[in-house]
C-alpha cells in the first residue's frame, strides 16, 4: 500500500507543495515545530534513509539543499536546521527547520497551530524563492 507521502505526491492528499522534480518532492509539515518547517522525501518508497542507493542520497541531499537556501530567504533564521528520524511515516523524510536557536529543533517543542491560509502563504513565499 502506498505511503501517506506517495499520495501527497500523487496528488490523492492536499498538502502546501514548496518544490518537486522528477525524483524528489518538498512540503510544509502540517505540524510544525517553527513557521517554513519543511519535508523533503525522494519519490521512492523507502523507509530508512540509509537503505536509499548512493545516487538517490546524494540526489535528495542537493534538492534538500536548495529547499533549505528557498526557506532561508523567506524566514528570518540564523540556519536551516536537519533533522532525519522517519520513526512516525516510513517514507524517508529529511526535515528542514528555520533555526536561531538550538532548541528550535526540539521535536518535543509544543506543534504550531498555523491556520491553512497562513501555511498556504508560508508555501508560496518559499515557492518563489525556490
Ligand atoms: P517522523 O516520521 O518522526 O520524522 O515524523 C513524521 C512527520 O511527518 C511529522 O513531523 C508529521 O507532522 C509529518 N506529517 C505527517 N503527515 C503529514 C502530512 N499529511 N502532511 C505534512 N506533514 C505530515
Amino acid at each position: 500500500m502506498a505511503t501517506i507521502f506517495t499520495k501527497i505526491v500523487n496528488g490523492e492528499i492536499p498538502c502546501f507543495k514548496i518544490a518537486e522534480d522528477e525524483n524528489y518532492f518538498a512540503f510544509l509539515d502540517i505540524n510544525p515545530i517553527k513557521k517554513g518547517h519543511t519535508l523533503v522525501i525522494p519519490k521512492v518508497e523507502e523507509d530508512y534513509i540509509f537503505n536509499l542507493d548512493d545516487n538517490t542520497l546524494a540526489g535528495l541531499s542537493v534538492f534538500a539543499k536548495k529547499v533549505a537556501k528557498a526557506i532561508e530567504k523567506t524566514i528570518p533564521c540564523l540556519r536551516i536546521g536537519v533533522a532525519v528520524m522517519g520513526l512516525e511515516v516510513p517514507h524517508t523524510h529529511i526535515h528542514l527547520v528555520p533555526m536561531e536557536r538550538e532548541k528550535d529543533l526540539n521535536f518535543s517543542n509544543p506543534k504550531l497551530k498555523i491556520d491553512p491560509i497562513e501555511m498556504e502563504e508560508i508555501a508560496s513565499k518559499i515557492r518563489a524563492n525556490f
